[in-house]
């Protein structure tokens, strides 16, 4: 071998040393990766820290006792004009954050240092449809990529080094109403997403994609009477309908325009195999244009994530009129029935009853409301299906005198729900969900309405109130066996930011007066509180690197409640927008 060619040689291996060095050059996230990554403190690469969104961590080094020392390491500004709601969930892998921001944007932050190492800002058309903000919930990764969904119902890939595009690919019509908010999953190689967009009529739906290509996999639509697709070997071959055929839960051709929109994206059990997608409202919101259950909106759908083939649905809230949807997150978990383990799973819905589910059938174990009012059913039956008060559900303007406003009525909880999309954390330690919720009423009233493509297609109009003084905000220990609530928090403003749970009998989250705030897992002591700048309606993290445990979490206030809050928005007006991401740690003479 020639001088010459060892020079090149060893050249070539200094580059590798020094990108490994830097957290570079390593082989990205792996399928491994994802499945482990509840149990793998050092990274966090899915949404909801693990697949199954438990948003548990074992770490104990910040704890009831610690807690009280955490100090804030460094805060990043997404910076800009564009500020609005900051709902994302950052995730760490390598030394390297990856975060998203309001209005389509992605950021590469330097972890030790708080610098930015790309930024990428997705080109918006005028005309995007967000129904509640231009808020992102986050990436998903896998290998070498950073995937995300844009307001303009494009998923795209990133490299993860460098935040060049590596593929993009169109999952809806953005002048049809469809947009992208959720942080898509990997499941298997490949990356699965649902779309927003019930507001505008849409038909909701579940993709998969090939992770690495972004080649579509299958499509499975959530409305009753929709084909679903797969492809094999490039070719796109039948799949079956969903529900069998079409009309059978719906008038007339109301199936075609039936929203059930997949917007909160989705979570995933190994155990069972299942993906677990919520759907949102049938469209439009006036109930009485679609007499019957409107299959499968308001409900929560276990689809087969080879397939795409839905393997059960439990619908929550059938011929929903309240805009109730069902897209709260279900969250698998175990307990200990009498010597059995019952693979189980739970939601805290907007309705206002938590369920908890066998997430293997889908069978109904058992329901209890989680806050303090419903006033739109007395209770659920045996089935899980609610008992609904006819009188409490907004009036058919076809039967009003005029023709044109049905009787108005009061609901609780109000469309905004008894919890929203904010996810809500599973503790191990002490087998209780941590359920973020709302105590507040609507005034709703029909109209007549017909679908327009582009335009929004409720059929109702509506006032948000309060329902007391104090509080609105309500942070709920909820025992998933007995269905009572263990502990709470009142916050004075609605809560609409994700909780996380750890090993360390602690509970994080934050509020819109702009506190990350930390609680015993076990009573619901506040033990921490740190203002921000601006509110949070972000969900945090916890992870740890050369053996310490960091926090972090998005702080920017916004979302649908200022959009949509009506007398409650009056309430949170002197609130501030922001856009940063806020990390934590303990001194280092602590841990
Ligand atoms: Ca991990
Ligand atoms: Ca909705």
């Amino acid at each position: 071998m020639s001088k010459f060619a060892a020079g090149k040689g060893f050249a070539v291996t200094a580059l590798v040393a020094a990108m490994s060095f830097s957290g570079m050059a390593t082989a990205g996230v792996t399928d491994k990766d994802i499945l482990n990554d509840q149990a793998t403190t050092g990274d966090v690469v899915s949404n909801g820290l693990g697949l199954r969104g438990q948003r548990y961590s074992p770490l104990k080094a910040v704890n009831t006792d610690t807690v009280k020392d955490l100090k804030a390491v460094w805060s990043f500004s997404f910076g800009g004009e564009k500020q609005r709601g900051q709902e994302s969930q950052p995730m760490v892998k390598d030394g390297v954050m990856y975060v998203t921001g309001s209005y389509s944007r992605v950021f590469a932050i330097d972890v030790k240092t708080g610098e930015e190492l790309w930024q990428y800002d997705a080109r918006l058309p005028d005309g995007i449809m967000p129904c509640c903000d231009v808020i992102n919930r986050g990436v998903a990764l896998y290998g070498d990529l950073v995937i995300f969904g844009t307001l303009d119902a494009k998923l795209v890939a990133l490299n993860k080094d460098t935040g060049k595009v590596k593929w993009k690919k169109k999952v809806g019509d953005y002048k049809a109403g469809y947009s992208l908010t959720a942080a898509p999953i990997v499941v298997k190689g490949k990356v699965i997403t649902g779309v927003s967009g019930g507001e505008f009529g849409i038909v909701g739906k579940v993709e998969a994609y090939d992770a690495k290509t972004g080649k579509i996999a299958w499509t499975r639509p959530t409305v009753e009477g929709h084909m679903g697709y797969i492809w094999k070997d490039g070719k796109k071959t039948e799949n079956g309908i969903s529900g069998g055929k079409p009309g059978q839960t719906w008038p007339g051709d109301l199936w075609k325009t039936g929203g059930a929109a997949t917007w909160l994206g989705g979570t995933y059990d190994p155990d069972v195999d299942l993906l677990f997608f919520g759907t949102g409202n049938p469209a439009p919101w006036n109930s009485h244009l679609r007499p019957g259950d409107n299959l499968f909106s308001s409900s929560r759908l276990a689809i087969d994530p080879d397939t795409g083939k839905i393997v059960w649905h439990f619908q929550t809230t059938p011929n929903d009129g309240w805009d109730f949807d069902g897209v709260n997150e279900l969250i698998s978990f175990d307990y200990n029935d009498g010597g059995k383990t019952v693979k189980a799973a739970a939601t805290a819905d907007r309705n206002g009853f938590m369920y908890v589910l066998n997430r293997e059938s889908g069978d109904f174990i058992r329901g209890f409301p989680f806050v303090d009012e419903i006033s739109w059913a007395s209770g659920l039956d045996k089935n899980g299906r609610p008992i609904y008060i006819d009188s409490n559900r907004p009036g058919n303007p076809a039967a009003a005198t005029d023709g044109k406003k049905g009787k108005a009525i009061r609901a609780v909880p109000s469309f905004l729900g008894g919890k929203n999309w904010m996810p809500m954390a599973y503790s191990q330690d002490t087998g209780l969900f941590y359920v973020p919720s709302n105590e507040w009423a609507m005034d709703i009233w029909n109209e007549p309405v017909s679908y327009k493509k582009g335009a929004a297609y409720l059929g109702a109009g509506f006032t948000i109130h309060p329902t007391n003084e104090e509080y609105i905000g309500v942070l709920r220990a909820m025992d998933p066996k007995s269905g009572k609530e263990v502990w709470r928090y009142k916050n004075y403003a609605p809560l609409w930011g994700g909780v996380l749970a750890t090993a360390g009998n602690l509970v994080f989250m934050g509020n819109p007066e702009g506190y990350l705030m930390a609680f015993d897992a076990k009573n619901g002591e506040m033990k921490y509180k740190f203002n921000t700048g601006s509110g949070i309606v972000g969900s945090p993290i916890t992870w740890e690197m050369d053996g310490e445990q960091y926090v972090s979490v998005v702080s920017g206030w916004g979302g649908a409640v200022p959009l949509w809050g009506g007398e409650v928005a009056k309430r949170v007006k002197h609130l501030n927008q922001g856009g940063s991401v806020w990390t934590f740690k303990l001194p280092k003479e602590d841990s």
